[in-house]
C-alpha cells in the first residue's frame, strides 16, 4: 500500500473514533479526513502516529494539539465559510490549517521565534494561505480587529480583556482556561460590548500561554 492511501485510511478511522466521541460538525469532519496532520510533524520518526487521537511533542519544547481537541474546539467555534479568525498559539499550524480548509480567514500569532519561521515556511510550502504573525498574544492583532471568532491554544490564566475587546459582538471566543497542569475548556459568545456567555465543556492540557516573546 502506498503511504498516502495508507494515512488516508488512517484518517478516516480517526474521524470515526472522534464522532464516536461526540464531534458531530460535519465540515470539521471534512476538515481532519483531507488534511495531512503528518505534515506538521517535525519530528519525522512521530510521523507514523500522526493519526493516533494524540498530542505529540514539535520544535521548542511545544505540542501539536491531539486531534479531538482540536475538533472540539473547532466545533465549539461554530465556524463559517468567509469568517475572520484569530487562533493564538500558531505552534504546527494544523489547528490554523483546519480552520483554513473549512473556509475561514486565519490570523494566527505565535510567541516562539523559531516556531513562528518554521510553520509559516510549511503553511506556505502546503499552499494554506493563514495570515501569520509573530508576537505576544496577549496583544492580539488590532490591525486586523475584531474578529468573528477567536481561538487560544494555550493555557490562559484569565480570559484576557484585549482579545474579548478584538472579539465582534456575536462572536466566539474558546479558551482553555487554568493554570499550568490542567483547564477547563470554555466556550464564551459575546451577547453586547458588555454582555457575555459562558459554558464550559470540561478539562483539557495544554502549555502555557506565556506574556512577551521568546
Ligand atoms: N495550535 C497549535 C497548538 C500549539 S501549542 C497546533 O495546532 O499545533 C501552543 C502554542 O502557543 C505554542 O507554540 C506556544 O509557543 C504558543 N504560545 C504560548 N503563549 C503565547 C502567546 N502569548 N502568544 C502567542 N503564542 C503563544
Amino acid at each position: 500500500m502506498s503511504t498516502d492511501i495508507l494515512f488516508q485510511a488512517k484518517r478516516n478511522e480517526l474521524v470515526a473514533q472522534l464522532e464516536h466521541k461526540g464531534i458531530y460538525d460535519t465540515a470539521v469532519l471534512q476538515a481532519i479526513q483531507t488534511l495531512p496532520r503528518h505534515d506538521f510533524f517535525t519530528d519525522s520518526t512521530l510521523r507514523q502516529f500522526a493519526y493516533e487521537d494524540k498530542a505529540y511533542p514539535i520544535d521548542a519544547g511545544q505540542t501539536i494539539s491531539q486531534p479531538y481537541t482540536v475538533a472540539l474546539q473547532t466545533q465549539l467555534l461554530e465556524v463559517k465559510p468567509l469568517e475572520k479568525i484569530l487562533e493564538i498559539g500558531t505552534g504546527s499550524g494544523y489547528q490554523a490549517a483546519i480552520l483554513r480548509t473549512m473556509g475561514a480567514r486565519v490570523f494566527s500569532i505565535e510567541r516562539q521565534k523559531q516556531l513562528f519561521f518554521r510553520t509559516k515556511e510549511l503553511l506556505h510550502r502546503l499552499n494554506i494561505s493563514v495570515e501569520t504573525f509573530f508576537g505576544d498574544g496577549f496583544k492580539g492583532c488590532p490591525p486586523y480587529a475584531p474578529f468573528d471568532k477567536i481561538i487560544i491554544t494555550a493555557a490562559a490564566p484569565f480570559v484576557p480583556r484585549t482579545l474579548l475587546d478584538q472579539l465582534k459582538v456575536g462572536g466566539i471566543m474558546v479558551v482553555p482556561l487554568g493554570d499550568d497542569s490542567v483547564q477547563i475548556l470554555m466556550q464564551i459568545k459575546k451577547l453586547s460590548e458588555t454582555e457575555f456567555e459562558q459554558r464550559d465543556f470540561g478539562s483539557c492540557r495544554f502549555v502555557p500561554m506565556l506574556a512577551g516573546i521568546a
